[in-house]
């Protein structure tokens, strides 16, 4: 399927923003390039028009006026620069009197480009939940993938976020580094959030999405995903390693095989011991991945 050249292109948002009011104030991602995502393959990044999206705020404030939680789409709205988004933050609150929070996905380097100053006053502006994909802590694997941001860039831009008061929701990408490479990106992408401390962290399990480089590296023998066992053990490995002072971790995705969430530091030794449990149960498959999920 083509989209018509005024077709706006796909739509996503984190699955804890279905409540909030979305507002897209730009099309895309600047660096669509990482070989295992399937998004914002429509078209280059470009900043939306403001007039429109000052139409669509007013429209959205005539339909949900008491909204309090809105979501800046689309990949990484804090490309977009200070004297922009603080345009937009007060145009939202100016539209929504009980605006609370207004959360994003955001690049590393579009995090970096603020620097402290231009973070504490977009988050004096109600900015409060920046998406950030990590993906792996092993900068071989992230090169690997295409990924244009690196390892040190990333952990640096969550700091800077979380000293500016930012919230950091992190995502890693469970069996990015295939079966050879599990340990590795384990151990590499938990010593990054260790340092990074986000205040909630999503792992899910990598699936080759059709079209996408890495379903062809899959197709080609270039690319093998985990096993259950493999998945289980890796998603093990990366918690065993965590050294989280106050993390939400959930394991939840319906890729993932089994279904986690965690209090870190809290729950991490009940964790860790549920995992053990179900590797030592002899229930999982150690001979193919699980299965996809039926969205695939
Ligand atoms: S994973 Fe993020 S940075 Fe990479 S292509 Fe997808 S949206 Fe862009």
């Amino acid at each position: 399927m083509s989209l018509l050249r005024n077709d706006p292109p796909p739509l996503f948002r984190p699955p804890a923003e279905a409540e909030s009011v979305i507002v897209r104030v730009a099309f895309g991602c600047p660096h669509p390039a990482c070989a295992f995502c399937g998004m914002y393959r429509s078209g280059p990044y470009r900043p939306r028009d403001a007039a429109d999206v000052s139409a669509e705020i007013r429209a959205a404030a005539r339909e949900q006026p008491g909204a309090r939680r809105v979501f800046l789409a689309d990949g990484d709205a804090l490309r977009l620069g200070f004297d922009r988004l603080a345009a937009v933050l007060g145009e939202l609150a100016a539209a929504f009197p009980a605006l609370a929070r207004v959360n994003s996905y955001a690049n590393g380097s579009s995090i970096l480009a603020l620097g402290r100053e231009g973070l504490a006053s977009l988050r004096a502006r109600r900015l409060d939940t920046l998406y950030m994909g990590l993906e792996s802590g092993d900068p071989a694997v992230l090169r690997r993938m295409g990924k244009a941001e690196t390892v040190d860039g990333m952990v640096e831009a969550g700091r800077l976020a979380r000293e500016a008061g930012l919230k950091m929701s992190v995502i890693v990408l469970l069996g990015l580094g295939g079966p050879d490479g599990s340990a590795a990106h384990a151990r590499a992408t938990a010593e990054a959030l260790n340092r990074m401390q986000p205040r909630l962290l999503s792992a899910l399990r990598v699936i080759p999405v059709p079209g996408t480089p890495l379903a062809r590296w899959e197709e080609e023998g270039a690319f093998r995903r985990l096993s259950e066992f493999e998945a289980v053990r890796e998603l093990r490995d990366l918690a065993a390693a965590l050294t989280l002072e106050g993390t939400v971790f959930r394991a939840n995705h319906v890729s993932n095989v089994l279904p986690v969430e965690a209090r870190f530091p809290r729950d991490r030794a009940v964790l860790l011991a549920s995992l053990d449990a179900l590797l030592d149960s002899g229930r999982l498959d150690a001979t193919r991945p699980a299965p996809r999920p039926p969205w695939l």
